[in-house]
């Protein structure tokens, strides 16, 4: 017997598709991209079309039958479908997870893709026009609708859905509209370019189809500026353009800047939006209602109907990189869309990605420049302040307290920097050598002296702060070390007449919060601020004159290979929101190692010498960009079945590893993590392709692996970190 076939791609972690039976009312319907609601085990789950359907042959008892079809035209245009079947393959994830992860929930949960009302136009059809000389005088509301659409088309959402509405829909008086791409014009007058940003802008344009353009420039050097003008380009043309921005913090703030530039058709996505939100924006990107979508890592899977420009502004930011689950790479995604698209792609950063940096030396990004602020203030002289020997107040060196005493009084504002929250990394017992560790993890917990409490940072586990020591019952427990609490507390005791702020995740958990402290920071009330990361992107701060970061140390013996990169981006990130305005900042780093040649090379020379000398220690010891990476991780209650599973999966790879380096599987560098023991394997290759094809031929059965069903594993292609 014959049946129709049709193959679709189902959320659940399951490296295959599946077949079900079509049924006959569904016939010549279905096409790829649609969404069905399918019987799967004893669920029901949403499924998405992924070829043309088939014939087969069988009887109808061997297949589960499609249960409903629940979009009339393609909801994913092929584009994506085909977008998703490269991500999936390349970061060896199943593609039914992949596509689920690129809808929003209501969509995802099988909601009617329905297009936000506020974008429909109507208009008055030629039916409408007639009507319109006929109608009877008394008709009064009538009249006046067909007259106000006679005049010119109006937004479904200026219109009141009264009986006039319904009635001229349901005679066919009124057609709907669709937009028209090229109806735009500039909401502002673009300030002239600086010459450098013209020649800058020059060099932009002359990127045709795809074409990777690494735009490195400090911060307020121009570079949002020159987004707008490439935006406005692809906007000429009827085309839409997407801007990624590492957080969601960050959104908003760049979002508002496009609004500004291109009035509304700016749309914005990220996570911090509510579901129905995000699905509009969603539907307005398919539509191509949102002309420009501005948001975080998911966006890049966003539908467009006519994508024209991508751009990746801190393109080096690890936050593009998803670290659970599906873990791809926002900015690496976004090159290859722009590829499959042929469309430009620019990448924005002071700091660019090694990564980043080495394409644009072998000249497979163009690399352009911009040296100065637009400002004219000069850029932060940046210092080493040698701690050795010094009495350190909670971290803080006399001469580091001094110098923000001197910047309080001249006006200026001062912030310092350390990227770790709460009071101290660890409290110690000075009798016995006690010290709070947290019992599922290889880890100290972290004294939260404001809510009295040990928290552990990696598992989330907690418990009341003792006021004695829990080993020996003496009262002398110390805090060790410092957080953003301690350096709070520690300048609010020294500068008591200026008011100091907090800026971590804790604080800012609280809605609204980030927005009224960045309004006291920019009314001049708030004098003093002390923050992790969070404050070291984007944000502007007009009247900050010295930035202090209470210590480099760390990084320079960091576990990770990218530690050094990481430190050298942040600290220029950081030292960047001095003296925007006002005049040249001030930049103190704290460190016991001045001499260290990782920080002697980034205050003579910047990061880009920094990052220059990184590239020959990467290049001499075969790391990224000079090689590839995939990172296969274990993890289970049991201590010994990780290292099990992965020697299992290294026999299970080694015959297909031609050109690429297995490491022996080994405990993770803090083994015990939320009571998981857990174990990793490197992949390492020189060749990209030899390392896919390892990947390609071996990931997929390691679930079938006896020693896979007592640990939960995952494959990292490209990772960001190694632990
Ligand atoms: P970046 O993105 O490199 O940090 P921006 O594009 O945000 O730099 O520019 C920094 C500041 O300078 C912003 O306030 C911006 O409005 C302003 N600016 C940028 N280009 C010009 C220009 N050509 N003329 C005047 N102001 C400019
Ligand atoms: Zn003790
Ligand atoms: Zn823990």
């Amino acid at each position: 017997m014959n049946l129709e076939l049709v193959t679709v791609a189902v959320p659940v972690p399951l490296y295959r598709n599946f077949d079900y039976l079509v049924p006959e009312n569904l016939h010549g319907r279905l096409q790829p991209g649609m969404r069905l609601r399918l019987p799967f085990g004893r669920r029901q789950l949403v499924g998405v079309v992924l070829e043309p359907p088939r014939e087969g042959t069988g009887s109808t008892g061997d297949y589960k039958s499609v249960a409903e079809l629940l979009d009339d035209a393609p909801l994913l245009p092929r584009e994506l479908l085909g977008l998703a079947r490269w991500a999936a393959d390349y970061y060896r994830h199943p593609v039914g997870e992949v596509l689920s992860a690129m809808l929003p929930g209501p969509l995802r949960r099988g909601q009617p893709a329905t297009e936000p009302e506020g974008d429909q136009r109507l208009g008055l059809s030629a039916a409408g026009h007639e009507a319109l000389a006929r109608l009877p005088a008394r008709s009064h509301a009538q009249r006046a609708l067909l007259e106000r659409l006679a005049a010119g088309p109006q937004p479904r959402g200026a219109l009141k859905t009264d009986a006039a509405l319904k009635k001229a829909l349901a005679e066919g008086w009124i057609e709907l509209l669709t937009p028209d791409p090229t109806a735009w014009s500039l909401a502002e007058t673009p300030p002239a370019l600086s010459a450098e940003q013209t020649a800058a802008l020059e060099a932009l344009r002359q990127a045709q189809g795809f074409d990777v353009t690494l735009l490195q420039g400090v911060t307020g050097s121009g570079k949002t500026e020159l987004y707008l003008r490439r935006i406005a380009d692809v906007l000429e043309q009827g085309q839409q353009a997407l801007v990624l921005a590492p957080e969601i913090g960050l959104t908003p703030q760049l979002a508002e800047r496009m609004r500004q530039r291109f009035g509304d058709g700016v749309a914005a996505f990220h996570s911090g939006m509510g579901e129905a939100a995000r699905a509009q924006s969603w539907l307005r990107a398919r539509s191509g209602a949102a002309r420009v979508v501005v948001g975080t890592r998911s966006a890049v899977f966003l539908p467009f109907a006519r994508l024209g420009l991508i751009v990746v502004d801190e393109e080096h930011d690890t936050s593009y990189k998803q670290q659970d689950g599906f873990r791809y790479s926002a900015r690496d995604v976004a090159v290859l869309r722009a590829q499959r698209l042929g469309i430009p792609l620019v990448l924005g950063s002071a700091t660019p990605a090694l990564e980043t940096l080495h394409n644009a030396r072998a000249g497979r990004y163009r690399h352009v420049e911009l040296r100065q602020r637009v400002t004219e203030v000069a850029p932060p002289r940046v210092q080493a302040l040698d701690v050795r020997r010094e009495p350190l107040q909670h971290g803080l060196s006399p001469r580091l307290l001094d110098t923000v005493q001197q910047h309080l009084d001249a006006g200026g504002q001062v912030l310092l920097f350390i990227n770790r929250r709460g009071y101290a990394p660890m409290l110690m017992c000075h009798d016995c050598g006690w010290s709070g560790a947290c019992t599922f993890c290889d880890a100290r917990l972290t004294l939260h002296r404001g809510r009295r409490r040990l928290i552990c940072h990696h598992c989330g586990t907690q418990q009341p702060a003792p006021s004695a020591c829990p080993s020996c019952g003496q009262k002398s427990l110390q805090p060790v070390g410092e957080g953003t609490e301690r350096i709070e507390d520690a300048l609010r005791n020294r500068f008591p007449m200026h008011r100091c702020e907090r800026f971590d995740s804790d604080r800012l958990a609280k809605k609204g919060e980030l927005e009224s402290l960045l309004a006291g920071i920019h009314s001049g009330d708030i004098r003093l601020l002390v923050g992790t990361q969070i404050l070291a992107k984007g944000h502007d701060f007009p009247g900050l004159s010295l930035v202090g970061i209470v210590s480099a140390d760390q990084a320079l013996y960091g576990a990770d290979f990218r530690a050094i990169e990481r430190m050298g981006q942040l600290v220029t990130q950081v030292a960047g929101r001095a003296g925007r305005s006002g005049g040249a900042g001030e930049v103190l780093l704290q460190t016991h190692e001045p001499q260290h040649l990782a920080l002697t090379t980034l205050i003579a020379g910047g990061y880009p010498a920094l990052a220059e000398m990184l590239l020959k220690e990467r290049e001499a010891v075969g790391l990224p960009p000079y090689s590839h990476l995939a990172l296969l991780r274990a993890e289970s209650l049991d201590a010994a079945l990780p290292l099990r599973f992965l020697a299992a999966a290294r026999a299970l790879l080694a015959p297909h590893a031609a050109e690429v380096m297995l490491s022996d599987p080994v405990p993770a560098l803090m083994e015990r993590r939320g009571g998981y023991s857990r174990a990793q394997l490197l992949l390492q290759s020189n060749s990209r392709a030899a390392l896919q094809k390892t990947l390609a031929a071996g990931v997929t059965r390691l679930d079938g692996l006896p020693e896979a069903r007592k640990v939960r594993w995952s494959i990292d292609v490209d990772p960001a970190d190694l632990f």
